[in-house]
């Protein structure tokens, strides 16, 4: 998900202010991306929160549920009225977006003002995925690992679960996706890509994007210290992954 360095430039900066209830909480806006949404203009609205506590995660920031900064959720919606013509999609990022209950809504709304939806995701919450399904238009769902090594990823036991589920979701529904895997070799070896690798074979999984780990937003001490361990794709494990998953994007 994007650094928060580039959301910190936006046009919202100034209109901090506490969510109600009912409101989606934003830790921040890109307002213009042309890499977020395939061959689409989007903006990206990340959403405060989420559960889980990668090491590798650059955006800390938006893991408590209340961030120090929260952008007017209204105000990005009118604010997306103007960008009408301009923007073909809205990216609901994060965080964890699906960790708000009000995200169904504000999608709903930014559906409403003709925007494509997407949605980026660990498949955290599978039912609320499920529910959302029907409003959107293109997911990057994010796979750590293998079931075997999620929780060495995640830092919570049992997360494979529902990032495995939501796989099985989005393909039932067939909205289109993209499958991503960051990549830092002292949490996802080789031998751990591999494994992955052909369980995405055996879900007909034919793309994959893997990001490999970057160091800024990120601010784990004790794995940036290891960086030197960081980069593992090299060409004879790309060629291995690929006899399971034919099409990979190394994507930097
Ligand atoms: S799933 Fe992991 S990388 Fe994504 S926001 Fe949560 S802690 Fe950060």
């Amino acid at each position: 998900m994007e650094a928060l360095a580039e959301v910190m430039s936006n046009p919202f900066a100034s209109l901090s202010k506490a969510s109600a209830p009912s409101e989606l909480r934003v830790g921040g806006l890109v307002p213009f991306t042309a890499t977020d949404y395939p061959n689409a203009l989007a903006a990206v609205v990340f959403c405060q929160g989420c559960p889980w506590r990668c090491d590798y995660c650059h955006n800390p920031h938006l893991i408590p549920s209340q961030g120090e900064q929260a952008l007017d959720w209204p105000a990005i919606g009118e604010w997306l009225e103007t960008r009408r013509g301009l923007l073909d999609a809205v990216v609901f990022s994060g965080g964890e977006p699906t960790a708000q209950a009000a995200l169904s809504e504000a999608v709903t709304a930014t559906r409403a003002q003709g925007f494509r939806i997407g949605l980026h995701t660990g498949g955290v919450y599978p039912r609320r995925l499920q529910a959302l399904l029907p409003q959107l238009d293109w997911i990057g769902l994010d796979l750590k690992a293998s079931p075997a090594g999620y929780a060495r990823v995640t830092g919570v036991e049992g997360s494979e679960l529902g990032a495995f589920e939501a796989l099985t979701l989005i393909q039932r529904a067939g909205v289109s996706f993209e499958v991503r895997t960051t990549v830092h070799g002292a949490l996802t070896p080789p031998e751990e890509l591999r494994a992955l690798a052909v369980i995405l074979k055996e879900r007909g999984v034919t793309h994959w994007v893997l990001q490999p780990f970057r160091a800024r937003g990120c601010d784990n001490e004790a794995l940036l210290a290891r960086a030197y361990e960081a980069h593992i794709l090299d060409d004879t494990l790309l060629k291995t992954l690929r006899e399971s998953v034919p099409y990979i994007e190394v994507r930097r």
